[in-house]
């Protein structure tokens, strides 16, 4: 008996069955939402490509992935046993009218097994040029079906700039309604992310310090220590702000900034997502020099290993203008956050990976203490930090022990693995659970990534448009390029970083 009943048996079809994303994240969430009793009895799961498999040999494929990526470790043989019968395999080129076919004809023999109407996931893990061939061909086997038990999932980029993200979401809507396509940022279903929604509308003491009158700035900075490795033909054409800040830093950002939702189901709390993203300071093409900054990095070393600069990475131009780095200054000209400026960075190759957003507030009025009693002043702090380390610290001031009276920041900290003996699920869990229970409150609408593309369409324009003279211009280990450093200190703020020990800095 599943967890939820409200979960129908479902058929879920992975496109990119045979790839990475498969065989790393969706697999063994899949295997995971089944050990801890979320899937329903009737399930069956078909992975895809042009890669000929039998069924069995595709079952000892995921069992080796299974192994090395799941988070409760290698499978264990009853557990497999049990999971394994639900796995099939079907050889198919999307490009091909009869892949279709086949697929509901093998939805039809499920159906005809467990007796009833089943639900049925595509999830689209392919790259995305495909998405469009797949959708067309979905939608023309399912015709008149309920809309509501076929669903599309849709892998990132959704997108290549504003124009092809529209052009996506006119083909999807003539093929399917909004209830039916559930675009993934994996981002939404980490646990600490989920959680931001909770600690501001789940506790009455945020709120009325939530706004321009008490907090100062906001940062967002998602850094990451690898290189883009063999991954250079999608990145080369992609780049940290597409493939980061379109997505994962503007859902983070509207996650801290929108205004409390009516309730929690997924189009209110979308509704005021949109409104962050429409409230955002447009730019001007003469502002971007002033508000963003890019970087590549240089060759270097990185705990102890040589690495190579992003143009010398396997396969790449070696005259490639993409950006491995990026930080943008954003307004949201409301009256929440009129003058609040909003940092956000992203990266790779640097001194460490770490998700952090940190808010910090504006100083006491007055200091009463006497200069010589603040020994480490600093205003106060709430410290999201989503990875590594899943934590919620609010740092203060209070006296240190002793008979004098000496100030110090300290922390309080919220921390998840000191507070839960439970292992957080994977963010694939969370998403995957939710598109079975036809939840979208943590997937993407169309009008909302369209809002994340034109925010940043100047800069992709401006960027494209006059190639860095001075890339590579950060060196692996680093925190970026020196202009990053200046964007903010120019306001009289730097960036903050959690130190490994979790301790602050
Ligand atoms: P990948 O390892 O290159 O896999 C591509 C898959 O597409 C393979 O299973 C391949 O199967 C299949 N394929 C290619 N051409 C096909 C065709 N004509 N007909 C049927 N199947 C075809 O790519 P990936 O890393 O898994 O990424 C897939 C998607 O997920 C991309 O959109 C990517 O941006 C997104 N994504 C990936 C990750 C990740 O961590 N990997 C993270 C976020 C998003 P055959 O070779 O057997 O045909």
């Amino acid at each position: 008996m599943p967890k939820n009943p409200n979960i129908k048996p479902t058929v879920f079809i992975i496109f990119g069955g045979t790839g990475d994303l498969n065989a790393r994240k969706l697999s063994p969430a899949l295997y995971n939402l089944f050990l801890d009793g979320w899937l329903p009895d009737q399930f069956a799961i078909i992975g895809t490509g042009r890669t000929r498999l039998t069924d069995e040999e595709f079952r000892t494929k995921l069992l080796a992935d299974l192994n090395q990526f799941s988070r409760n470790g290698k499978a264990r043989k009853e557990d497999w046993e049990k999971f394994a019968p639900h796995i099939f395999y079907q050889v198919a080129d999307v490009k091909t009218p009869a892949a279709y076919e086949q697929f509901s004809q093998r939805i039809a023999a499920f159906e005809e097994d467990w007796k009833v109407p089943a639900n049925v996931i595509y999830y689209l893990a392919v790259a995305p040029e495909f998405f469009p061939i797949i959708a067309t061909g979905i939608a023309q086997r399912h015709p008149e079906d309920d809309p509501t038990r076929v669903r599309i999932v849709i892998e990132k980029p959704f997108g290549h700039d504003l124009e092809s993200a529209r052009a996506l979401n006119k083909l999807l809507a003539q093929h399917f309604q909004e209830c039916q396509i559930y675009r993934i940022d994996h981002y939404l279903g980490k646990e600490t992310v989920q959680n931001i929604m909770a600690f501001r509308f789940a506790n009455a003491i945020m709120e009325p310090l939530w706004n321009r009158n008490s907090i100062e700035h906001v940062q967002i900075s998602v850094t990451e220590q690898l290189g883009v490795g063999e991954r250079t033909g999608y990145y080369d054409n992609s780049g940290a702000l597409r493939d980061m800040i379109q997505n994962h830093l503007l859902q983070l950002l509207c996650l801290v900034a929108m205004d409390p939702p009516v309730n929690f189901t997924a189009d209110e709390v979308r509704n005021r997502k949109v409104d962050v993203l429409r409230a955002m300071r447009r730019f001007k093409p003469e502002d971007v020099r002033e508000a963003a900054v890019r970087g590549q990095y240089a060759a270097g070393w990185l705990e102890g290993k040589k690495v190579p600069g992003y143009r010398e990475e396997k396969g790449a131009n070696p005259a490639s203008n993409t950006e491995t780095f990026a930080a943008v200054k954003f307004f949201v000209d409301n009256w929440r956050w009129q003058g609040v400026p909003f940092y956000v960075r992203t990266g790779k190759r640097l001194h460490r990976s770490a998700s952090i957003i940190s808010i910090q507030f504006k100083d006491v009025p007055h200091i009463i203490f006497p200069a010589e009693t603040g020994e480490s002043w600093q205003q106060n702090r709430l410290i999201i930090s989503i990875q590594p380390e899943m934590s919620i610290r609010l740092q203060v001031q209070a006296k240190r022990p002793g008979l004098d009276m000496m100030l110090n920041t300290v922390d309080m900290v919220f921390d998840y693995q000191g507070t839960y003996a439970a292992e957080a699920p994977e963010a694939y869990e969370t998403l995957l659970l939710d598109a079975m229970l036809g939840d979208q409150t943590l997937f993407m609408r169309g009008d909302q990534v369209e809002e994340a593309w034109d925010l940043i369409m100047p800069i992709l324009n401006a960027w494209q448009g006059r190639p860095s003279l001075s890339f590579p211009n950060y060196s692996a280990d680093s925190w970026g390029p020196e202009l990053a450093e200046a964007l903010i200190a120019r306001d009289g703020f730097h960036w903050f970083t959690l130190p490994l020990d979790g301790k602050k800095k």
